[in-house]
């Protein structure tokens, strides 16, 4: 089977369709494979294709699910290379980052397969106000849906494929149209090395075979991962038939810098790292700096100058820092409000170094660029730019970072930095965020032992650690009593 060729797999069987192009978006006329372009009927066959392999997945125990994924991780790891090279030709990205990526897959199915123990251990007794027992057991669920987004495909779809598989649900992955080939390649050998049906595979375009898959009947759960406004489609077409959702959504995460913080070159490299990595574009960078009046032009000379240094190339460049942003919309939009930014009276300053081997116009590359002078609800502060650029902005006191930070709908990761850590962390705990970091603020840096998602518009539910297998499964009580006529309520019926 081609890596290069991602088609429909349904119970390790290939389906016929239609296909469209992959594109590099370092070499934009270069093709780098094709996606099938699967729809509402080779969902169906997946479904159904899950639903019958449900009951002897279901029926497993935690520690026989286990094996399997600990099977396929092994398969998985001599693949990273691989795996690595198709991300960075897909996604543009360098490769250590694709390393971090395509290497998510086997450790996150060895993590997971790790919390064997603990979720056949999960069956918790409860207390009962008469003679008796009474449990509360956590049960498979059913077909589980998996959608993930361009960015980092294979770690964040295999983040909700490892807890959905080991709580005993198949599932069915949706990669996204703009990078499908790496993870349809990890999809295809997690699926060799499971039962037949336990994992399927259908590439294609987010409103076919993504809505066909967030409506599907047979399908109990979907974890989703995306930008706000296909999340909140996707919780619609789940309504219907009741679905379990899992969203991890969009960021627009603020870092405080507090008057006391250790302006050093490590805590720039973490921030510039926090900012850029990626090119921008993940969804825990940071893409709002608030920094003490008092140290703002310390901070700002420091920061820019270290990312004047980011080189901005090839991702197989081992020389580039950073490669393009992915997509051709991501590149019109970051430049637009690069753009808008500037003429609205903000100083946008554009550093870094281009690196052109071949040709600058031949991929969606954009230089780094620091804003200062801009006002706090400038779009360019108020939305999750997903690109090179960041806005540094002034406060005063730590009530108004506060309100600052909090300002927004989004609710996904936030940091403090100061010296004064007791202080920092009380502050923490303030921000509205799903993950809030001291003196870090990375996606890394969040173990995948702790609960990782967002609140407010950043999602619901997490993934991570045992909770996330435990979402993944209904709980059921059972209840009996020693002698039910002690129980009150039955003397009317006399
Ligand atoms: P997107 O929402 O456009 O697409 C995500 C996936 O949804 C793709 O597979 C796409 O094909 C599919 N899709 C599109 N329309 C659909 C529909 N109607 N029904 C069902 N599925 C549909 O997001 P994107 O542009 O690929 O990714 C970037 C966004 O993802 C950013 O907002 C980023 O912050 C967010 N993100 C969040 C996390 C997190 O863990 N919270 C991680 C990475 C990215």
């Amino acid at each position: 089977m081609s890596a290069t060729r991602a088609s429909v797999l349904v119970g390790g069987e290939e389906v016929t369709t239609g296909f469209a192009p992959v594109l590099n978006p370092a070499r934009i006329s270069e093709v780098v494979g094709e996606f099938a372009l699967g729809g509402a009927g080779e969902i169906d066959l997946a479904a159904r294709a899950a639903a019958s392999a449900f009951p002897g997945w279901a029926a497993l125990s935690p520690a026989e699910r286990a094996a399997y994924l600990v099977k396929a991780a092994d398969a998985l790891e001599a693949e990273v290379p691989e795996l690595a090279a198709l991300l960075t030709r897909e996604v543009g990205k360098v490769l250590h980052e694709s390393y971090g990526d395509a290497g998510g897959a086997p450790r996150l199915l060895r993590y997971f397969a790790g919390l064997a123990e603990d979720i056949a251990a999960a069956e918790e007794p409860a207390e009962l106000p008469w003679p008796g027992r009474a449990v509360t057991r956590h049960v498979p669920m059913g077909p589980v849906g998996v959608i993930a987004p361009w960015n980092t495909p294979v770690f964040l779809a295999f983040m909700s494929i490892g807890p959905a598989l080991m709580a005993g649900n198949p599932v069915i992955v949706k990669p996204p149209e703009e990078a499908p080939l790496a993870l349809s390649r990890a999809v295809a050998v997690l699926a060799d090395a499971l039962p037949s049906g336990v994992v399927g595979r259908v590439p294609g375009l987010g409103p076919d075979a993504g809505a066909a898959l967030s409506e599907h009947p047979a399908v109990r759960r979907l974890m989703f991962t995306g930008s706000v406004a296909t999340g909140s489609r996707v919780l619609a077409s789940a309504a219907p038939t009741i679905k379990n959702v899992t969203l991890e959504l969009g960021g627009n995460d603020p870092a405080l810098v507090l008057h006391d913080a250790v302006i050093d070159e490590t805590m720039l490299r973490e921030l510039v790292a926090g900012v850029f990595g990626l090119s921008g574009q993940i969804c825990y960078n940071v893409k709002r700096i608030y920094v003490h009046r008092s140290r703002l032009a310390e901070f700002t000379d420091g920061f820019t100058e270290l990312v004047s240094r980011i080189r901005v190339g090839e991702g197989s460049d081992p020389r580039a820092t950073i490669g393009p942003v992915t997509t051709r919309a991501q590149y019109h939009r970051v430049l637009a409000l690069r753009d808008a930014t500037a003429a609205a009276g903000a100083k946008v300053t554009v550093v870094g170094e281009q690196l052109d081997p071949f040709g600058w116009n031949e991929g969606y590359f954009i230089l780094p660029s620091v804003v200062t002078d801009i006002a706090p609800d400038a779009p360019l502060v108020t939305e999750e730019q997903f690109g090179p650029i960041v806005p540094i902005l002034p406060f005063d006191d730590e009530e108004e970072a506060v309100r600052l930070a909090n300002s927004t709908d989004y609710g996904l990761a936030a940091s403090v930095w100061s010296a004064d850590t007791d202080r920092a962390w009380a502050l923490a705990r303030r921000l509205e965020a799903g993950t809030a970091f001291v003196n870090v603020h990375r996606v890394g840096a969040s173990p995948m032992s702790v609960p990782f998602g967002g609140i407010k518009h950043s999602g619901i539910g997490r993934t991570h650690g045992l909770t996330s297998v435990l979402e993944c499964m209904e709980q059921q009580a059972v209840v009996t009593y020693d002698d039910p006529s002690l129980l009150p309520g039955t003397d009317h019926w006399n």
